[in-house]
């Protein structure tokens, strides 16, 4: 844990006691504030107390005494509309703070000269932040991984000579840390999402935007979509280091993607840094971004391109997002089995689907608005679909005369067809795929578990080699 000794002896209020939260408020403890916990919940305040931090319902606290409120990142700040602790911070004039302020404020303090490297953006935050922590470990930094990626950062190892944070970081966590001020800042891409919280995406991406522009060496920013870009000119504009980065056009300046290899473009004259092709875990273009900002961050901390490359070529990929589960040999190679359970939309679906050929896809569950009509341009890629849930017969019908389909119903009997098809087929790597389109919560509680299930079958397949 990291504690926050930046308010000893003040009184700091906190709001919303899930992990973080809970975290933050012994930080604080231990750290010498007098801190004063809530939340909405009956059975959150009681963990509180529990672990010895003081609660009182904030409506009733002196809030001139207050230094600070530090709300929970899920807690609204704005919208749809303040939540009752904000506008009576507010009221009293008090800032409110999250957790990623309270690290960054302490970082300050104690360790200025620990690298951090914050990374946003719509997609690839967890992809990025993950492979960036392994790119640095690999290379023998003490790289500690945290925030928005499942390990508050306060629960990261404390500030020390040699130790460099990798920190996930949400347009909601933002919004709560005005000192941010990262070695290097990414942001990755932005696009329409989470606008329920943001107001307009002009406003959701001048949060995201508050990230790189804080940068003490470098704004890495990806610059395929027209926020980004923006965001890019306005910065260099104010004679700030941006490092851009594109897969989808060449540059004069930054990192781009040629194919597999990522350039490096100084004033027009590019050449290849380092080379994606046959690492599974990093296909398609979108890793192609991730991937390169990745470079271009590890390249500003001063990483050699040997160690990055090394690093790609080890990295395992996350969970559920394109994972790659296991293979099993054929008379004609090879069947490749892929968890994409995280695709719970087209949009991300699609991601996986553009990746692959010969594809035996594995899809359905409780349907989006829209199915998978947008998906058209990949099924000729698709060899046959299986399709389960309360999705099927709707898939089944967009699917008609474009596609096979088989409905399943559920993913066991889903996965043994499709392995059954894919064996039979004579080709050389079929992919059975689960990229689902569709949220988990008509058979599973969620895609994690989901994911899991898929992975669990597969490995007790007969001649399967476990790569996961
Ligand atoms: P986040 O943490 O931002 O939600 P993840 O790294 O967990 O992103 O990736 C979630 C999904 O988003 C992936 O399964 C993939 O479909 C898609 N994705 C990943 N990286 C990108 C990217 N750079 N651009 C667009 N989509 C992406």
């Amino acid at each position: 844990m990291i504690p926050v000794t930046t308010f000893v002896g003040q009184t700091v209020a906190v709001f919303g006691l899930g992990a973080s939260g809970l975290l933050s408020a012994q930080a604080l403890v231990t750290g010498g504030a007098n801190v004063i916990a809530w939340d909405d919940n009956d059975s959150k305040v009681e963990v509180a107390k529990t672990a010895g931090i003081k609660t009182q319902d904030l409506h009733e606290i002196d809030w001139s005494k207050v230094a600070a409120l530090v709300l929970a990142p899920g807690v609204p700040l704005t919208h749809p509309q303040p939540h009752w602790s904000a506008v009576l911070a507010n009221k009293a004039g008090v800032e409110i703070i999250g957790d990623i302020e309270l690290f960054c404020l302490q970082r300050a303090m104690s360790g200025a000269a620990c690298p951090l490297i914050a990374i946003t953006g719509t997609n690839g935050k967890s992809t990025t932040t993950a492979l960036i922590a392994h790119l640095l470990k690999s290379a023998g930094i003490d790289a500690q991984m945290g925030g928005n990626i499942g390990v508050p950062v306060l629960e990261l190892k404390d500030f020390a000579p040699g130790r460099a944070y990798v920190v996930e970081v949400s347009s909601y966590q933002i919004d709560l840390a005005p000192s941010l001020k990262p070695t290097v800042g990414i942001l990755l891409n932005v696009s329409e999402d989470h606008l329920d919280r943001h107001g307009t995406i002009e406003n959701y991406a001048a949060i995201k935007t508050l990230l790189v522009a804080s940068a003490e060496q470098a704004a890495v920013i990806g610059v395929d979509d027209r926020w980004t870009r923006d965001a890019a000119d306005r910065l260099e504009r104010a004679g700030r280091k941006v490092v851009r980065v594109s897969v989808e056009a060449q540059l004069r300046d930054g990192y781009y993607a040629d194919g597999t290899r990522i350039m490096r473009a100084t004033a027009g004259k590019a050449h290849p840094v380092v080379q994606l092709a046959g690492i599974g875990s990093l296909r398609g273009a979108h890793n192609a971004q991730n991937a390169a900002c990745a470079v271009a961050a590890c390249r500003a901390i001063g990483l050699e391109l040997e160690e990055i490359q090394k690093g790609l070529v080890s990295f395992p990929g996350l969970a559920h997002r394109m994972q790659q589960v296991g293979t099993k040999k054929t008379a004609s190679g090879r069947i490749l089995f892929v968890n994409d359970s995280k695709a719970t939309n087209a949009d991300s679906a699609a991601k996986a689907l553009g990746s692959f050929t010969d594809i035996y896809w594995i899809a359905g569950g409780k349907p989006k608005s829209g199915g998978i009509a947008s998906l058209a341009e990949f099924f000729p890629r698709i060899k046959k679909a299986y399709l389960i849930g309360e999705a099927a017969q709707d898939f089944a019908q967009t699917l008609e005369g474009k596609v096979p389909t088989e409905i399943t119903g559920v993913l066991s009997k889903a996965i043994d067809a499709a392995a059954r098809d894919a064996e039979a087929s004579g080709l050389k790597e079929p992919v059975v795929l689960l990229s689902p389109a569709c949220a988990s919560f008509d058979q599973y509680p969620n895609f994690e578990i989901r994911g899991k299930a898929f992975t669990d079958i597969v490995l007790a397949l007969p001649g399967i080699a476990r790569m996961a």
